[in-house]
């Protein structure tokens, strides 16, 4: 094990000295990731270079995080790919309408298998269209369902409503009764509203 002001193996002459020095290397995806500060021990004679064994240990650690984890600079370039508002793909892949923005910021990085997933989607934007075309927006708990009863009066997902009928507060769109109501009674977030009366 090298150790600092150890002769050098090398040249025999001079002796090591601890570096902090960034690395780039290829990961198995051939994508290039620079490990920060990386203790390395450095000759001051000939100049070799020792990377002692607690720093490979970093190094396959940090390659295992990136090949894991998408960087938010990966998560734009999939986002570019896709081709949408952030709106359009939290609705169309399934997640959350505040997720997009927080793998952009660096914020929260998504899990492997969805960064694997969002890095199809990105190579073949036919399996983002496929996805978009099923529709799936939000999770069904938060879809709410505007049915009529047999004597005509509004229920959304099962509980009676006639505030339709009652005119709307100033300022307000119709359907934000529907989310008040959802909010008050079916415990529902406001959110696909619209959805639900077109
Ligand atoms: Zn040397």
């Amino acid at each position: 094990m090298v150790k600092e002001n150890q002769q050098c193996i090398s040249c025999g002459a001079g002796h090591y000295y601890r570096v902090l020095q960034d690395i780039t290397l290829d990961t198995q995806h051939g994508r290039k990731v620079t490990i920060p500060a990386v203790e390395v021990f450095k000759c001051r004679a000939c100049g070799d270079e020792v990377i002692p064994a607690a720093s490979h240990n970093y190094i396959d650690r940090r390659i295992a995080d990136e090949d894991e984890q998408l960087s938010p600079a990966d998560v734009r370039k999939s986002f570019e790919a896709l081709g949408d508002s952030l709106t359009e793909i939290s609705q169309a892949i399934g997640i959350g309408s505040k997720t997009p923005g927080r793998w952009l910021s660096g914020s929260q990085h998504p899990t492997k298998a969805l960064g694997l997933y969002l890095r199809v989607l990105a190579e073949y934007p036919e399996a983002y269209k496929w996805l978009k075309e099923q529709g799936w927006k939000a999770p069904e708990e938060n879809i709410l369902h505007l049915t009529f009863g047999p004597d005509g009066k509004a229920m959304i997902n099962g509980h009676a409503f006639d505030q339709l009928e009652q005119p709307t507060a100033e300022g307000q769109p119709p359907w934000a009764k529907i989310g008040n109501f959802a909010r008050q009674f079916c415990g529902t977030p406001y959110r696909p509203v619209r959805s639900a009366i077109s």
